[in-house]
């Protein structure tokens, strides 16, 4: 194929390993060499697994030579985020916690795409332990955003959403415990979807706050997310909370128009602190929704409110449960000064955590501690059950939500930084998804007159994938035109 392979969407690359118009390790090669070009500057990986990903595609091309069945992501490379266990390869969470600490076994997810006949290329950068909206809270160095490399790519996946974004792999994974799949998605132009929770297992995932963790596909196209999520998705029995519904279809028909749909648009989502430029673009988006026939409504989600600060005692309570592990015996580091088994335990957290997990611990240790447990979380809990009922009020009047993903465009780095109250307002959008366990994502809508892509979020009821990835896939039909950073328009070939 005299095409450039990393222009071509993971469908049409799966085809073309299929059919023979490419090697699989052509495709590789064609990605490593992209990464070899782009990454010094965004620094999406922290780790790199070339040679295994070009023995993956020798196996892959060898099957195919065999005559044996391929499978539906033949030779499509995918970038893993680094909170998700990969035989043999560092999972560190981007914290000094983990580093040298290598998987013992593939996550379930990651298992499956390698039975699809998938190729990893590499772990990807996030917030320690997916704890951040920057990806700045690395342990190991900031990943730049491809559309304006002194921005953030937004977090926590934000090396998967930039991966993606400079066409340095056509699909990654990545999970959103409050928003770290769309919000990256967001300010990196790409497609995010947050499945619902339980629908893809967590086995293999390294644990943050467990009622709210969910993997999920980024990619160029809605198609492509699709065909990733429908990989990935189904039941598993290594995770107790996963779902016993089948995976949904690798296709999902793009409707010719939206006839029928009701589209609500929550009240509480245009309010202050969304920005001008931002609102613009999500209403141009509603037009267009309108314009294939979308019937839209206001509805109203009035506990929106309390999800930020109901998100901030659940999250970092069940982290505080969650990261009692990493006690310096049985995981990566440990301080080597310790004389006793007590600073054993403080000196290896002491060193191995950063400020960011540190106040997520502390927080969530205090709220669970006793005299405050009812006051915090479990008062935390019941507003979980009245955001979750907003959603299932607001579901017997429309079909989806739409809204934006993010107040804002991409941030410069360090401009939130000293304030955590104003990075956890990122995710004021895409927390309460989580809180109710629905399923969301966030597709692009545009661009800031600056150049920065924007999203638009579109949320549906549990286990209503597909009806989600409908939607935007005639949105994204619609607009008939993505951006791929610093070159003209133009969609990932089909
Ligand atoms: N930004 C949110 C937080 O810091 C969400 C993170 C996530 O979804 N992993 O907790």
């Amino acid at each position: 194929m005299s095409e450039d392979l990393t222009r071509l969407s993971a469908v049409r690359l799966a085809r073309a390993v299929r059919d023979g118009e490419a090697s699989a390790e052509d495709v590789v090669r064609a990605h490593l060499r992209r990464i070899e070009d782009k990454d010094p500057q965004i620094k999406a990986f922290l780790t790199l697994t070339a040679d295994a990903a070009l023995s993956q595609a020798r196996a892959v091309d060898e099957k195919r030579r065999r005559g044996a069945t391929l499978g539906a992501l033949a030779g499509v490379p995918v970038a893993i985020k680094d909170n998700i266990q990969v035989a043999g390869v560092e999972t560190t969470c981007a914290s000094r916690m983990l580093k040298g600490h290598v998987a013992a076994y593939d996550a379930t997810c990651v298992a499956r795409l390698k039975a699809a006949d998938a190729v990893l290329l590499g772990k990807t950068n996030l917030d320690e332990f997916a704890m951040g909206s920057s990806t700045e809270n690395s342990a190991f160095g900031r990943t730049a955003n491809p559309w304006d490399l002194s921005r953030v790519p937004g977090g926590s996946s934000g090396g998967s959403a930039a991966a993606v974004a400079a066409r340095m792999a056509p699909l990654a994974l990545g999970s959103d415990t409050g928003g770290s799949i769309r919000q990256p998605a967001a300010f990196c132009g790409v497609v995010g979807l947050k499945p619902t929770y339980g629908r893809v297992s967590r086995y293999g995932l390294v644990a943050f706050a467990s009622s709210l963790d969910q993997v999920g596909p980024f990619a160029g196209t809605v198609e492509d997310a699709a065909l990733a999520f429908s990989v990935v998705a189904g039941h598993d029995p290594m995770d107790a909370t996963s779902a016993r519904r089948p995976a949904p279809p690798a296709r999902i028909p793009v409707p010719a128009d939206l006839k029928g749909v009701r589209v609500g648009l929550p009240r509480e989502y245009f309010v202050e602190g969304l920005d001008p430029e931002v609102e613009r673009a999500i209403r141009s988006a509603v037009e267009t929704l309108k314009s294939l026939g979308a019937t839209i409504k206001e509805v109203g989600l009035p506990h929106t409110k309390h999800a930020i600060s109901t998100y901030y005692i659940i999250a970092p309570s069940e982290a505080s449960a969650n990261l009692a592990r990493f006690d310096g015996v049985r995981y990566g580091f440990v301080d080597r000064g310790a004389k006793t088994l007590e600073e054993v335990y403080e000196f290896t957290r002491g060193a191995g955590f950063g400020p960011e997990v540190k106040r997520r611990i502390m927080l969530g240790t205090y709220a669970l501690s006793s005299g405050y447990y009812d006051a915090y979380y479990a008062k935390a809990q019941r507003a979980r059950t009245l955001i979750a009922r907003d959603f299932r009020d607001a579901f017997a009047e429309v079909d989806l939500i739409a809204g934006p993903t993010a107040p804002t465009a991409a941030f410069r780095f360090g401009e939130k930084t000293d304030d955590p109250v104003a990075m956890y307002l990122s995710d004021v959008f895409t927390i309460p998804s989580n809180l109710a366990g629905n399923a969301s994502l966030s597709v692009p809508c545009g661009l800031t007159a600056g150049g920065l892509p924007l999203g638009l979020q579109l949320i549906a009821d549990a286990f209503q994938e597909e009806r989600l990835l409908a939607v935007a896939g005639a949105f994204e039909a619609a607009r008939a035109c993505l951006f791929w950073p610093g070159e003209s328009p133009g969609n990932p070939s089909k």
